[in-house]
């Protein structure tokens, strides 16, 4: 093989390999190979393994944009209706802003009333107890009333005076995203599932709220005149511990 053969083969072979690079260059350009490289790395539906998408379908599920804080500035220094002339102070509630439980009860009597804090009289010990008993503490649960003021006299609330507050009842709830309401008393109980039943009727059982589980139970005031119905009590809240 002459000199003119010797560099014809190396010129062929510098032409092949500037090809091979043209070519290389070219794909890695080329958005259709970057899309398929990205489209590779995403995970596909099967690959998560479907009890994952609806693990993460069920986190996304009760979302809301309402925070407790929110409600409590929307709120405000409220006087909506009569009630405010007649309160020393506001009780909104108090608690874990994701609590599981949310315990709710008629109206501040005169000790929350004087303190602004929910159940912190005689039969807010009570419901305190009622709370260690299974297990839980004050702070792992969310405690407060349809209304948010004292009626004068602990007089039973009026009609408008419900209408009027309970939506802020049910953004908190909304902001908490609590899975049980524990309605706790007649009144409470009654006005929440819109029900003339008694309470001793429907007691010990889950009703609707919203899409939520609402168990009404005795108020911790009839148990300290009723001792005996604390057995029933504790039936019911053994149910929720089932549960949480
Ligand atoms: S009871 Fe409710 S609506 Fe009435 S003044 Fe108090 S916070 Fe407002």
């Amino acid at each position: 093989m002459g000199k003119k053969d010797d560099l014809r083969n190396e010129l062929q072979q510098l032409v092949g390999a500037l090809r091979n690079h043209v070519a290389n260059e070219k794909d890695s350009c080329n958005p259709v190979s970057r899309l398929t490289m990205k489209r590779e790395a995403i995970p596909r539906r099967e690959e998560v393994g479907l009890s994952a998408v609806k693990a993460a379908a069920k986190a996304g599920a009760g979302k809301t944009t309402l925070t407790l804080a929110g409600v409590r500035e929307e709120l405000g220094e409220c006087t909506r209706c009569p009630l405010h002339r007649s309160r020393r102070n506001l009780v909104f509630g108090e608690g874990s802003a994701g609590a599981k439980l949310v315990f709710v009860g008629e109206a501040p009597g005169e000790e929350e009333d004087n303190q602004g804090r929910p159940f912190v009289g005689r039969a807010g010990q009570l419901l305190t107890k009622i709370i260690d008993a299974m297990g839980l503490k004050r702070e792992d649960v969310y405690i407060c009333n349809i209304l948010k003021c004292r009626p004068p006299g602990n007089r039973n609330p009026k009609e408008d005076e419900i209408a009027t507050c309970e939506p802020f009842l049910m953004k908190q709830i909304e902001a908490i995203n609590p899975e049980i309401i524990c309605a706790l008393g007649t009144f409470a109980a009654k006005t929440l599932l819109r029900t003339e039943s008694p309470i001793s009727a429907i007691r010990g059982k889950f009703h609707d709220y919203h899409g939520r589980k609402l168990m009404p139970t005795y108020h911790p005031a009839y148990l300290l005149r009723n001792p005996d119905a604390k057995k029933l009590v504790w039936d019911d809240v053994q149910k929720i511990m089932k549960i949480l």
